[in-house]
């Protein structure tokens, strides 16, 4: 095997020379960092929403058009509509209920829920808040349709988008007071405002 990974000099996966830590990685075949990987894994999305999250970018849920190719299910057909394969496109962004969600979201707050990552090029106190805010939702929201799919297969129940958005507000409302604490600086504070988080000390 390491007669393959070391040729003409350098290491197969990296083109550098001789060293034990680039062999070591050519070894542990370490692979592209992802450019989602920051959405999923920081510390103010919640656990288990950061867990779902990963599941999703890395294809690893087991949706219906998933069991039914591998012969576990008796039809591919989406959990929450009946009507379309459930893909994890469909489950996610194009379901109707799934966009009732993500739309009631995005009139909320005013963030666009996609699969693209989110940048801010501003490096703001204010911008970083809105990039992490934008994170926590992001997540939150794979968290809580998968949810809802869930219940829906299992006890046939399925939560109004209205209900459930006001789930997803409160989970994120309660992860920002606790993680802003009170280091708040005048732009985050009005930002903040405009989402009726507000502690003692405001006006
Ligand atoms: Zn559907």
């Amino acid at each position: 095997m390491m007669k393959t990974g070391y040729q003409n000099g350098h290491w197969a996966a990296t083109l550098k020379g001789y060293s034990i830590r680039e062999g070591y990685e050519w070894l542990r075949n370490k692979q592209p960092k992802k450019d989602w990987v920051q959405l999923v894994w920081n510390d103010w999305n919640l656990p288990k929403h950061a867990l779902i999250s990963w599941l999703v970018m890395n294809y690893g849920l087991n949706i219906k058009a998933k069991l039914f190719q591998f012969g576990c299910c008796p039809d591919n057909r989406c959990c929450i509509c009946d009507q379309e394969p459930e893909t994890l496109e469909h489950l996610f962004f194009y379901c109707l209920y799934s966009r009732q969600v993500l739309s009631l979201i995005e009139q909320w707050c005013g963030f666009k829920i996609a699969v693209n990552a989110y940048t801010s090029s501003g490096r703001s106190a204010g911008a970083r808040l809105k990039l992490h805010t934008h994170y926590l939702l992001w997540s939150a929201c794979f968290y809580h349709i998968w949810n809802q799919r869930n219940n829906s297969r299992v006890n046939m129940i399925l939560t109004r988008p209205e209900i459930l958005v006001m789930q997803i507000r409160e989970d994120a409302m309660r992860r920002i007071r606790s993680k802003i604490g009170r280091t708040v600086v005048n732009d985050e504070r009005t930002w903040l405002q405009k989402w009726g988080i507000c502690w003692g000390w405001c006006p």
